[in-house]
């Protein structure tokens, strides 16, 4: 793949310069490792849990005992997981669906929403008031901004919910998604939530735990949140599972999001996989390595790129709460290069280029990377940007630390080849 010596050498040196900072992340891998394990052995997996079931499904053990594994070890009463989950949006929207009345209002209280869920919202770009969004259901939503060093704003939050009786629900994006913004840690997550309980004790906190999962100790119900949902096809996946997402939290809420998940009465006791489950539970199981080799690669590229003098979110030795690594680019060809170096060392299409498209949901051209083995998986190496200033790409995953350092080798080279940098 034509790699100059220079630029590996210099990849080497600064592999070096982060080694030590892994030490902090095997910690976490192991300690979540175990968690795993032992939630799966109280649940006694066995074979009989990876069969497949057909028709509706009626009493499929696989599905209910996997829906019992998230929820011992993501610290919720209850959990659904389900490959009918088409994606993160489609669950984080049956939530709110499941959650909210018309009258309601939701509050995010983590500035704007990631940019799928703005149209589920209502509150995207031209939108129309027949696209069925909440606001079509006449469910209200505000949002309170974060302060200026990205923490919440615990203060406004407590003066919006003590003048507002209307706010049934609280968003806190734990990720920032397609923003430039520090992602919200689970210590912050816990005082927030604390603060919240002292004005609002019954309103439902629910977070948005996209790329979260298994960065740190705990996870969003261990401090407090009433659900955490996030996607399949991401971290908890662990780069296994083909499709599909999950909930987990209390369990009166749980049985109401079940009821959009199929229909009132029926809720979670249907809904039949006809392919096996195994990669749902082998996928959990590897989640929290896989986990650990992302955050590896992503200190890489922070640093990589820290030190050929870009700005990058977080800095390579913050302490991180998801498995995102932003890099800010001058211009657009550097951004657009950037994700097409990195689709040149994917195992799958890597002969392909990729080019910016209009992709559903989004309301800029984006361009992705996503060379993987499971399609849009981003717990797989990939990288995308919308394509608008400041020229950010969003880089994540790597099921392999290697896979990740041999892109962001290429990565550089293609940059000193073209004359963006001098290595
Ligand atoms: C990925 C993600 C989602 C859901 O996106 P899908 O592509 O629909 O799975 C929602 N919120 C955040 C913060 C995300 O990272």
């Amino acid at each position: 793949m034509n790699i100059a010596k220079n630029v590996e050498e210099y990849v080497e040196n600064i592999h070096r310069d982060i080694e030590k900072s892994f030490d902090n992340i095997n910690y976490i891998v192991d300690y979540n490792q175990r968690k795993v394990i032992e939630a799966m052995q109280e649940c006694r997996i066995s074979e009989r849990h990876f069969s497949p079931s057909t028709g509706y499904g009626y009493s499929d053990d696989g599905r209910d005992t996997l829906d019992k594994l998230f929820a011992l070890v993501l610290g919720g009463e209850d959990a659904l997981v389900r490959p009918q989950w088409a994606s993160g949006t489609h669950v984080l929207s049956d939530c709110l669906y499941g959650i909210l009345r018309p009258g309601d209002t939701m509050l995010s209280v983590t500035g704007t929403p990631y940019d799928t869920l703005k149209e589920v919202i209502g509150i995207a770009e031209g939108q129309s008031s027949s696209s069925s969004s909440l606001n079509d259901w006449g469910i209200g939503y505000r949002q309170v901004e974060l302060h200026e060093d990205d923490t919440i704003d615990i203060e406004k939050i407590k003066e919006v919910l003590s003048k507002d009786s209307t706010i049934k629900l609280i968003l806190i994006q734990r990720s920032k998604g397609y923003s430039w913004r520090d992602s919200i840690s689970i210590g912050e997550m816990q005082t927030v939530i604390s603060e919240i309980r002292k004005i609002n004790p019954h309103v439902v906190i629910m977070v948005d735990n996209c790329y979260g999962e298994f960065t740190e100790l705990r996870e969003p119900c261990h401090v407090g949140a009433d659900i955490a949902v996030g996607s399949l096809i991401k971290n908890p996946g662990g780069g296994l599972a083909p499709t599909g997402a999950y909930v987990v939290g209390y369990k009166d809420i749980i049985e109401q999001i079940s009821y959009r998940l199929t229909s009132p009465g029926i809720g979670r006791e249907v809904g039949s996989y006809a392919a096996s489950y195994l990669p749902y539970y082998q996928g959990f199981f590897m989640a929290p390595h896989i986990v650990g080799e992302a955050l590896k690669g992503a200190i890489l590229g922070a640093k990589l790129f820290q030190e050929l003098g870009y700005e990058v979110a977080p800095l390579w030795n913050a302490k991180r709460t998801d498995i995102i690594q932003s890099i800010k680019f001058e211009d657009r060809d550097q951004l657009i290069s950037f994700c097409q170096s990195i689709q040149a060392t994917s195992p799958v299409d890597g002969h392909v280029v990729p080019y910016p498209w209009e992709m559903p949901g989004y309301a800029d051209q984006v361009i992705m990377a996503a060379g993987t083995f499971i399609q849009g998986a981003s717990i797989e190496l990939s990288a995308d940007a919308p394509i608008r200033a400041p020229y950010i790409a969003y880089m994540q995953g790597g099921l392999t630390y290697s896979h990740v350092k041999f892109a962001l080798t290429k990565v550089l080279c293609d940059f000193n080849e073209k004359g963006y940098v001098r290595i």
